[in-house]
């Protein structure tokens, strides 16, 4: 039986107004799902702002990333980043792209990025760096070529993160919400980690906190637990602002999210 796109567009687009609502991303960054009927396709949206990413926004590419659909609209210039990490990796089933404030510090300085509270232990024991110069010299920094976004793949390797220099991060999951999970709670741990080293000595989780916490935190009823309550800030926020109309049904899991107008 397919899977039926239309709740899971919803559910993308939600995902990117999300990351645009709590301050993950703001006219920039993507996050994209894999085909759950076509291991060789993705979701992602067109080259919109992510808070003004509704689900009639999404279109499908290829892992080459070739809109399916061929037509004159604009895509995102760095969706190489999707279609290559989902050839590399076939476990990935979502990709989030973003350039958080908390995270440029580790991006400009090659600082490792550990975990070190428990929420982020999602992350995995080893968050790699990408350094674009370091094979291609210089450019104008997006991933935007296959060779680029082949490299950025290989560079992450196995784990679920990469840090860009100079540019950002690219986060991977084996769902929508798990991508998300991992995304927030990184960008927390960047935060903290910062504030942490000013203050001390910093005592990074063990190998074994991180794959203890890590299952624990990555089960569905908790990931289920954060999509909803992000899910419900979003929808206050939509409707203070006039977005929605105040009575819209709540976005609980599972989500059944109403269209809004865009202004
Ligand atoms: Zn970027």
């Amino acid at each position: 039986m397919p899977v039926p796109l239309k709740p899971l567009f919803d559910e993308l687009a939600r995902a990117n107004r999300i990351l645009a609502h709590e301050g993950i991303m703001d006219a920039f960054g993507h996050v994209s799902v894999r085909n759950p009927d076509n291991a060789a396709r993705y979701f992602l949206s067109r080259a919109i702002a992510p808070d003004l990413v509704l689900a009639g926004d999404v279109r499908e590419y290829t892992l080459e990333s070739e809109p399916v659909q061929q037509n004159d609209e604009r895509h995102y210039i760095e969706r190489v980043i999707h279609g290559e990490i989902y050839k590399a990796r076939p476990d990935v089933m979502a990709v989030c792209h973003h350039h958080a404030p908390e995270i440029l510090p580790y991006a400009i300085t090659g600082t490792e990025l550990v975990p070190v509270f428990l929420m982020a232990a999602s992350m995995g024991q080893k968050v790699p760096h990408w350094d674009q110069r370091t094979e291609f010299g210089d450019t104008n920094l997006l991933v935007s070529k296959p060779e680029e976004g082949r490299s950025l793949a290989r560079a992450l390797g196995p784990n679920w993160m990469v840090i860009m220099s100079r540019h950002g991060a690219t986060v991977a999951g084996r769902s929508l919400r798990e991508v998300m999970f991992r995304t927030y709670y990184s960008i927390r741990n960047a935060a903290l980690l910062t504030q942490a080293k000013a203050l001390g000595e910093v005592k990074a989780l063990s190998v074994g906190e991180i794959e203890q916490s890590g299952d624990t935190n990555l089960q569905p009823g908790q990931l289920a637990r954060a999509w909803d309550y992000w899910s419900q800030r979003l929808e206050h926020s939509e409707i203070k602002s006039g977005k929605k109309t105040a009575g819209a049904r709540r976005s609980k899991t599972p989500v059944k999210s109403k269209g809004r107008k865009r202004k």
